[in-house]
């Protein structure tokens, strides 16, 4: 990638608009050492000026502009935003939010007063709360999200300390639903930090909040993926998920977790298969069983098992339905890595309703040095 691809790209994972400290930032995630030079923001400013008209140094393409003109070290994706006052409606959105957060971090948990009619960033006991009269503007027409409300009690939201997985609302009212779901999506898409109000047990006059972004929405599983900032973090965008770059490569699969993510594990505060695996796992396969090809119930397995330390990699996963998963956990039966062949180890397994003969139709597969490793554990 060259420099201004780079930077294009950073633009992007921040939302099309931010300031260059945090564009900076983000370079310096997407990039490796040998590509970042001791002046690389020099070479970045260069980049976004020579490719904008609002600069004496134009000569490119019209790709950025100034959001407060220049000097002022703002810029956004000319292609991103229907205008300027677009591109500057959703940066003072942001901004906004993380100067409520800078106030409200302080301190732990907060009065259903505080949350409601001081701060006014969640109102009534609905789930997703978003400020139509203030944000149906441009090409928001549902409005943009600013706070999710998870009781915990309703749906079946998974919480971690450092993700939860957010399902759509399901009410009678379909439209609202789908609205408040477009709402959501709004922060996705331009990376706007929301906050998440915890109810937090039986106390109902507390709240918990927290900092999140939504890293991505699977329509078919009905789910938000919600990472938490971590309240040490001096910069609060969300470089863990951005340098988390996708590996694709298959010969870097690793079996085990590294210690880092074995603490995260530990760390599951609510449910028990973990947000971000089950999200990874969910957007790497088809949704649907990939022994019977149910699309109900279904559940991210771990091929290589937790209790063995069997890492997160989304190779590692495989969707199976709640019975199949049960089945796959009690060995049942097992996956032949040379072929793909679904085995059925036990007697009774047959009684299992499994009517695929191999994992042949998934289009992306499982990791081979999984497959092999529980192929060679569990012998018949
Ligand atoms: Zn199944």
């Amino acid at each position: 990638m060259t420099i201004l691809e780079r930077v294009i790209s950073s633009f992007q994972s921040l939302g099309g608009v931010a300031n260059l400290k945090d564009i900076y930032e983000v370079y310096k995630s997407i990039s490796t050492k040998e590509e970042i030079s001791k002046t690389f923001d020099r070479s970045i400013q260069a980049r976004i000026e020579e490719n904008s008209e609002d600069s004496d140094a134009f000569k490119g393409n019209n790709i950025f502009k100034t959001l407060y003109g220049k000097g002022k070290g703002v810029w956004f994706l000319v292609e991103s935003f229907q205008n300027l006052d677009e591109a500057k409606f959703v940066y003072e959105f942001k901004q906004k939010n993380l100067s409520i957060w800078k106030e409200i971090s302080k301190k732990k948990l907060h009065s259903n007063d505080y949350v409601r009619n001081q701060i006014k960033i969640h109102r009534g006991e609905r789930g997703i709360y978003r400020d139509i009269s203030r944000t149906k503007k441009f090409s928001f027409t549902d409005g943009i999200c600013q706070s999710v409300l998870d009781t915990g009690e309703k749906y079946d939201d998974v919480l971690t300390d450092t993700h939860l997985t957010y399902f759509y609302p399901d009410t009678i009212h379909k439209t609202r639903d789908i609205g408040e779901i477009n709402s959501l999506k709004n922060c996705c898409n331009l990376n706007i930090p929301i906050f998440v109000v915890l109810g937090i047990g039986r106390d109902k006059s507390k709240k918990e909040i927290r900092l999140g972004y939504v890293q991505r929405f699977n329509d078919d599983q009905r789910s938000f993926l919600i990472s938490f900032v971590k309240e040490e973090t001096k910069h609060v965008i969300p470089i863990d998920d951005i340098i988390e770059v996708q590996n694709e490569d298959e010969s870097k699969d690793q079996l085990f977790v590294n210690s880092r993510e074995r603490k995260k594990r530990l760390s599951s505060s609510r449910g028990n298969n973990q947000p971000k695996f089950s999200s990874d796992v969910f957007n790497y396969y088809q949704n649907e069983c990939a022994v019977c090809g149910i699309k109900y119930f279904l559940e991210a397995a771990h091929i290589v098992p937790v209790k063995d330390k069997g890492s997160d990699n989304k190779r590692n996963g495989l969707i199976l339905c709640k019975n199949h998963h049960k089945g796959f956990d009690d060995n049942f039966f097992k996956i032949n890595p040379s072929n793909y062949k679904i085995e059925i180890i036990k007697k009774n397994g047959s009684l299992l309703n499994i009517n695929r003969n191999s994992l042949n139709q998934l289009k992306n597969k499982p990791g081979k040095i999984f497959l092999d490793w529980r192929y060679t554990k569990y012998k018949r």
